[in-house]
């Protein structure tokens, strides 16, 4: 199997076309990189770019890019409505085929040495990240452009390459390596958003608060759930706990789960959470999900992003989510993809569809 890298990085230019072409043209002038898409946003002054092809000359685009990204945009004079810490401001390298996690974290850590002999400040972040606390973006990129200086000046924030000091001009980048995301839609059959809001806050890993009494077929018609001062609901099921301490020793041995880290990625601080609502677990993780109305198709959709397809795939967020459109009394119409997916991601849904309509396992898609 050839071997098949994908990059996606985000620019914080979104606005003039003149530095977005300039920036896709070094992109595509690398022999064997294949430029899949282009994608401007004027609101938030960014642009997504998404190319792939074999290892070395992706990391070679990318260098480019981000090298060209520090000639023609000056973050002093950015504004825009998405969090942005530099010109290059992410980039993710994304194994796709034929390679591993651990190949695209060196293609990170080569493309980020580069970048920091440029005189840019590089951190790493997700599966290349240097440290716990670097793993997670929006970390890395807390305090934005404008909190930069401070942020580098900080001891436990030195850039894993290039200098400490603030380049106001590029700022930072964001250099990283993550698994393949797929965008994915369930097309609901209301135009009616509420649908798919409840459906989506169902199935995403974040969950919701956590409700009572008039649940059943809206949940979010029911009574917020809150944390007393002895009384702790867990959000995956109907137990309370005495104490933090006690519903972290069920959460932990009950269903599996670090109570900590829950509430920590919901910004909860431990200590203090006496009033505030319970949050009750979605049924997925490695999946996010927001409802929308589509008015091209004149229906409600659940908007997913699969972070992880290999924990939590397609199909299956697709039958719990016609699980829950009958509990509502709807149907799902249908489903799509939102641009490009790894072949093991088709191949296992195929596989799947297979076993459920009854052939025996393998006798279809055996390879
Ligand atoms: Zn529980």
């Amino acid at each position: 199997m050839s071997k098949l890298v994908e990059c996606v990085p985000n620019f914080s230019e979104g606005r003039d076309t003149a530095v977005i072409d300039s920036i896709a043209a070094e992109i595509e002038a690398v022999r064997g990189v294949t430029l899949l898409d282009v994608d401007p946003g004027a609101d938030t002054n960014r642009t997504v770019i998404t190319f792939v092809g074999p290892p070395e000359a992706v990391v070679e685009a990318a260098c480019r890019a981000g090298k060209r990204a520090a000639a023609t945009i000056d973050m002093s004079r950015h504004h825009g409505s998405h969090a942005r810490m530099g010109a290059m401001d992410v980039c993710p390298f994304v194994p796709v085929a034929g390679v591993t996690m651990d190949d695209c974290v060196a293609l990170a850590q080569e493309c980020g040495r580069r970048i920091g002999d440029l005189g840019i400040p590089v951190y790493l972040y997700e599966h290349a990240a240097t440290s716990p606390s670097r793993k997670n973006l929006a970390a890395v990129r807390a305090g934005e452009y404008e909190g930069l200086a401070s942020k580098l000046a900080q001891p436990e924030w030195k850039p894993d390459f290039g200098p400490a000091g603030h380049n106001p001009r590029s700022g930072a980048y964001v250099i990283g390596a993550r698994e393949f995301l797929i965008a994915y839609n369930v097309n609901l059959a209301t135009t009616d958003k509420r649908y798919a809001d409840d459906i989506a806050y169902t199935l995403r890993e974040r969950g919701r608060h956590k409700r009572s009494g008039n649940v059943v077929p809206f949940y979010y018609k029911g009574d917020v759930v809150v944390f007393g001062e002895d009384r702790f609901p867990c959000g995956a099921c109907e137990h309370v706990a005495k104490s933090w301490d006690a519903l972290a020793a069920h959460y932990r041995d009950a269903h599996d789960k670090d109570l900590a880290a829950r509430y920590a990625a919901l910004d909860y601080p431990a200590e203090a959470v006496a009033g505030r609502p319970v949050y009750a677990d979605g049924r997925f993780s490695h999946v996010k999900a927001v409802g929308w109305v589509v008015d091209k198709y004149r229906r409600a959709q659940i908007s997913i992003n699969l972070t992880d397809f290999k924990v939590t795939p397609a199909h299956a967020v697709l039958e719990a989510a016609r699980d829950e459109a009958a509990l509502r009394g709807i149907a799902v119409t249908g489903s799509e993809i939102v641009g490009v997916v790894p072949f093991d991601a088709m191949l296992e849904s195929g596989r799947y569809t297979c076993v459920a309509c009854a052939s025996p396992p393998g006798s279809r898609l055996a390879t």
